[in-house]
């Protein structure tokens, strides 16, 4: 007798029909392009509703000494790069930035304030913002806490910073970015309240299971005055002289992680030691908001000619450079060069076709595109 073989996966034939976002006009709205419309919509009104309209805009230059605990103890050259608002390569970390605020409101409150004593009281966040006077350039520190631990005067007695990380089992201890953080806060809220506050809890939470890892941490005045100052010294240093830090990471993971690998020399291609200027010609792959992002920070910036393909619409608001041939210089628009947005197989250049390879187009290097760096605010 035959026996029928039994399958979870019916043949393709059975399956249902689909089509990637079309069908009929309602569901029609419910696509990935309308999602980031609304997203970003959503995020623009609640910047404004939240009292800071200036996250819209274009992102601002701070002054040279100023910085703000959560970017200290970084690479050099990375934080030269987030400055000057240089064309990140990858796209925000979106969800765990969402989860990570998610995290702290509704779990990890709770949790303090069921832990707190009578006549203690949980703020979800306090404000620092300190100046601390040096030979050479005086720092200003600024920054907001996680949630505080007060008295019923609001004076703080115990600081928290919550951190949601992939996995907490292999956490020995806090990391060094996230001690100078805390170390900023102790500081700023001791010298805001006139109070010695000295402890804190970092709280690690896994995004994957909610397991908790904490840590107490006493202020370190060594640490602080000899590796946390030192620091925000030599980074005002680089900014004020506007010259690009050495490719050097204070960690070796950080490159791993940092999306300006490309223009820095640590990715794939030929692109090395570009300055904060300028899109890579050579890189198709930027992400919309990222390109929109550096565009609205640099009033004179274009797109190269293999983003503009990529996209028309952007180079319809901005502008794009013309392909360029790197053999015999010649320049050619958009409009005159077909090419079908392989990046693996540039064009090849009109005026070279007599040669035995012709040479390919491709957009002026960051370097040509002489777009200026931006003044910091004073
Ligand atoms: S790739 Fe590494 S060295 Fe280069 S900017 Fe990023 S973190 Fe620094």
């Amino acid at each position: 007798m035959a026996v029928a073989e039994i399958t979870d996966v019916p043949p393709a034939s059975q399956k249902p029909q689909t089509t990637a976002e079309n069908g009929s006009p309602r569901s029609a709205r419910v696509t990935g392009r309308e999602f980031s419309r609304w997203y970003q919509n959503r995020q623009q009104r609640q910047n404004i509703e939240n009292g800071k309209p200036y996250f819209n805009g274009p992102p601002r230059i701070p002054e040279s000494g100023r910085h703000s605990p959560s970017r200290l103890l970084r690479c050099h050259r990375r934080s030269f790069y987030d400055t000057f608002n240089a064309p990140k390569e990858t796209a925000a970390p979106q969800g765990i930035f969402w989860f990570g605020s998610k995290f702290e409101t509704d779990i990890a409150v709770p949790f303090l304030r069921d832990q707190t004593g009578t006549d203690e009281y949980v703020r979800n966040s306090m404000w620092v913002d300190f100046t601390i006077r040096r030979e050479g350039d005086d720092l200003r520190i600024r920054g907001e806490t996680d949630p505080v631990v007060v008295d019923e005067d609001s004076t703080p007695l115990l600081l928290t910073e919550i951190k949601t990380t992939s996995s907490v089992t292999h956490l020995q201890e806090p990391k060094e970015q996230h001690l100078a953080q805390v170390h900023c806060y102790l500081y700023g809220l001791s010298e805001k309240y006139d109070c010695k506050l000295r402890e804190a809890v970092v709280l690690y939470a896994s995004r994957e299971d909610f397991e908790v890892r904490t840590f107490h941490v006493d202020f370190d005045l060594a640490f602080w005055e000899d590796r946390v100052l030192p620091w925000a010294e030599q980074n005002t240093a680089f900014r004020q002289s506007k010259e690009l830090p050495p490719a050097v990471p204070e960690y070796e993971w950080e490159c791993q992680y940092c999306p300006y690998r490309r223009r820095c020399g640590k990715g794939d291609g030929p692109h090395a030691d570009a300055g904060p200027t300028g899109l890579l010609p050579l890189v198709a792959d930027y992400p919309r908001e990222q390109i929109r992002t550096y565009l609205a920070a640099h009033p004179t910036a274009k797109l190269t000619p293999t983003l503009a393909h990529e996209f028309p619409e952007l180079a319809s608001e901005y502008g794009s450079y013309d392909w360029r041939c790197s053999v015999c210089g010649s320049s050619h628009t958009m409009r005159a060069v077909d090419w079908d947005g392989d990046v693996d197989q540039l064009p090849s250049c009109p005026d070279c076709r007599h040669r035995e390879i012709p040479a390919e187009l491709t957009g002026p290097s960051p370097e040509k595109q002489a777009v200026p760096m931006v003044e910091p605010e004073s």
